[in-house]
This record gives C-alpha cells, sequence and structure tokens, in this order.
C-alpha cells in the first residue's frame, strides 16, 4: 500500500546552514498494518510523518501509494489527504464550529457528501468515540481527551486508508490518555491500517503489529513487538526499550510533602497504566515512611516502572549503613502480604529496601 524509498529530508535554516533530519528511510507498509514508531526525541518521526502525507515534501527518496509515485509532478495532493488521515498531537480541531461541524466539513467539501447523510455518519463516528451527547457544542468546552477523540473521528469520516498519529496522546493529562488509547485500540481491531509515533511503549507492544525504532534519521530497526522489545538487535534499541521511568524524593525530615507526593504517584500510575497498584503503592508508602521506616531519615524514596518487564517498585534508600533498616519480627507482615516481594539488599552507599508492587 505505502512503499518508501531512500526518503531524505534536509531542512535550509534562515542563516542559509543545513540539518538533515531524514537520512534514508525505506520501508514498505501492508493494509491492515499498526506500526508504531518509537525513537528518542529529535531524530525525526514527526517529519517522517508529515513527509509522508506532504506536509514537509521531502528532499530526496520516493513514496508510493497504491501504485503511485506521490512525489511525481501532477500527483494530485488532494487524493492524497483523502487516503492518508492525520492526527496531531494537539488536535487541530476547528474552534469556531461545532463537533460535528468539524467532522462534516470535509466529507462535505471534498467528498461532496450531502449534508443529512454527513451528519448522520459523524454521528455514528462521535458513537464509536464516545462522544454522540458532545455532538453541538464547540472543542472550547471539551476535555483534551475528549478534542483528541473527536479529532479521530473527524479523521475517520474521510474513509482514509491509513491514518497517522503523532503523539496523539502527549498532550493530555495523564487521566485522559487511556481513553484515546482506547479509541485507538478499537480501530487496530477493527483492521485500520495505523501508523502511530508514540511514546506508550505497553500501548505500542499490545496493539502494533510492526514497531520501528527510529533513531538519527533512520529506521535503525525494523521488527515485530516481540523482537523489538524482547530480542533488539541494536544496542541503542535495546537502551531505548529498557528504560525505567522513576519519580525520586529526598526525605529528610518529617516535614515532606506527602500530598504532593501521593498525587505524584497517582499521575504516574495513571500515565503508565497502573492504576490498578495505586492503593497498594500510596498504602505502602504511607505506612513505610510513617511506621516501618518512621524514625529512618534522610532517606531516599523512588518509584520505578519498567514498560517491559512490567515490573513496578517502590525503593526506599538509606547511605551510609550495612544492615537493613526494617523492623525485626512480624511488623512487616502487613505489608508483605499486599506486595510480590520485599528485597532487601546493601548497595555501593549504603542499603535498599525494594518493594515489588
Ligand atoms: P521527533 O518527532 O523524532 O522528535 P522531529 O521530526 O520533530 O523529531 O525533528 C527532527 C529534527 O528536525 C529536530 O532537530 C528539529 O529541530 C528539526 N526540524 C524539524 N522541523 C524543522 C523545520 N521546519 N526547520 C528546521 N528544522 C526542523
Ligand atoms: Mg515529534
Amino acid at each position: 500500500m505505502i512503499s518508501v524509498k531512500h526518503l531524505s529530508k534536509t531542512f535550509t535554516n534562515p542563516d542559509g546552514s543545513k540539518i538533515t533530519v531524514l537520512k534514508d528511510v525505506n520501508c514498505e507498509i501492508k493494509q491492515g498494518e499498526v506500526i508504531s514508531i518509537i525513537g528518542p526525541s529529535g531524530t525525526g518521526k514527526s517529519t517522517f510523518l508529515r513527509a509522508l502525507n506532504m506536509l514537509e515534501p521531502p528532499t530526496g527518496g520516493e513514496i508510493w501509494v497504491d501504485g503511485e509515485n506521490i512525489m511525481a509532478k501532477g500527483y494530485r495532493l488532494d487524493k492524497l489527504r483523502q487516503k492518508m488521515g492525520m492526527v496531531f498531537q494537539n488536535f487541530n480541531l476547528f474552534d469556531h464550529m461545532t463537533v460535528v461541524e468539524n467532522i462534516t466539513y470535509a466529507p462535505m467539501r471534498l467528498r461532496g457528501v450531502p449534508e443529512e447523510e454527513a451528519r448522520k455518519e459523524a454521528m455514528e463516528l462521535l458513537s464509536k468515540v464516545g462522544l454522540a451527547q458532545k455532538a453541538d457544542v464547540y472543542p472550547s468546552s471539551l476535555s483534551g481527551g475528549q478534542k483528541q477523540r473527536v479529532a479521530i473521528a473527524r479523521s475517520l469520516a474521510m474513509h482514509p486508508e491509513v491514518i497517522l498519529f503523532d503523539e496523539p496522546t502527549s498532550a493530555l493529562d495523564p487521566t485522559m490518555v487511556g481513553e484515546v488509547l482506547s479509541v485507538m485500540r478499537q480501530l487496530a481491531k477493527d483492521g485500520l491500517t495505523m501508523l502511530i509515533v508514540t511514546h506508550e511503549m505497553r500501548f505500542a507492544r499490545d496493539v502494533s503489529t510492526r514497531i520501528f525504532f527510529m533513531n538519527e534519521g533512520i529506521i535503525y530497526e525494523d521488527g515485530t513487538p516481540q523482537q523489538i522489545f524482547e530480542h533488539p538487535v541494536h544496542s541503542a534499541t535495546k537502551a531505548f526499550v529498557n528504560r525505567i521511568q522513576k519519580l525520586v524524593y529526598e526525605i529528610d525530615s518529617d516535614n515532606f510533602d506527602f500530598l504532593g507526593i501521593g498525587s505524584d504517584f497517582n499521575n504516574f500510575c495513571v500515565k503508565y497504566n497502573l492504576g490498578a497498584k495505586i492503593d497498594v503503592i500510596s498504602e505502602v508508602m504511607e505506612e513505610m515512611l510513617f511506621k516501618q521506616l518512621k524514625d529512618v531519615r534522610p532517606l531516599t524514596l523512588r518509584l520505578t516502572y519498567a514498560a517491559l518487564s512490567d515490573e513496578t517498585a517502590l525503593d526506599f534508600m538509606v547511605e551510609g549503613i550495612t544492615t537493613s533498616p526494617l523492623p525485626q519480627g512480624s511488623a512487616m507482615d502487613g505489608i508483605r502480604a499486599k506486595v510480590q516481594q520485599v528485597i532487601e539488599e546493601p548497595t555501593t552507599r549504603g542499603f535498599r529496601v525494594k518493594i515489588l508492587i
């Protein structure tokens, strides 16, 4: 369906200097594939999507869509825009139009669909993304997650062959990421061809048929989620996918911002889909800081989440001691019963109690 050959893009800055962002991108995309594009920021992921739909015309190479070279002179871009939808990080809704007008606008204007029919289909699409009751409001009254679901419905209204998503959840509050990802999961199940630039590793691993790891302007590694996440060939891929997300706090007295930490933990759990663990994490954090390790100060509190191993841990680290700061006897039984494991281990600088949640 899409074939990309030696695609390159060089930007010329106002001062005449040049920056080559896409060096030599090659790939074949088949109908029904769900491809997640991951990689460090600044490596050309957005530029690649924008080049694919000619929002940012490439400087070299070829892009073939359904057997036609879309970079050839005379190729009609409106044809491409109809085949290839795009969903942006910042929604790009028309603020002066109601939700339903946002959706019917392009089908009426570009595909010549009669208003009544366009509206009927828009309502079906809004139901699909859970927003039928919002049809007649303006985008300004919607939350970020709702706006993004409208943007997805608007894109679907053109009956595209493929939709490109550029970090569709990264401008959202953590609490709203899930609702957008679940709409996207459903589209993947329905067989829509999708290319998704995302930092949501769990989502990428679960829904994708293929992963592109982009690095330094090329598709550095291309494989199934299993290959990329579990057996990456290149060390750069391995380092990227094994990153660990963490929150760290220095607790040096009892006057620490307990509520602030709780709220950070909550957002962290929502962001990384750990909602089911939030209660245990909060309870353990509270009991450890106020009871079991009440007299142990200063200590470093750390919440970590490794997306790949799906391991969530609360670490309590104390410098300059060589034996476990935990109380002996049955004091910890309550906590042990709630968690997967409590690991007590010396470190180079002190001692760590690692609680796997
Ligand atoms: P990613 O999406 O992977 O974070 P981008 O594709 O947005 O990366 O950007 C890659 C590089 O291209 C960055 O260094 C960015 O500064 C540069 N870049 C992007 N757009 C332009 C532009 N219009 N003019 C000049 N440089 C640009
Ligand atoms: Mg980007």
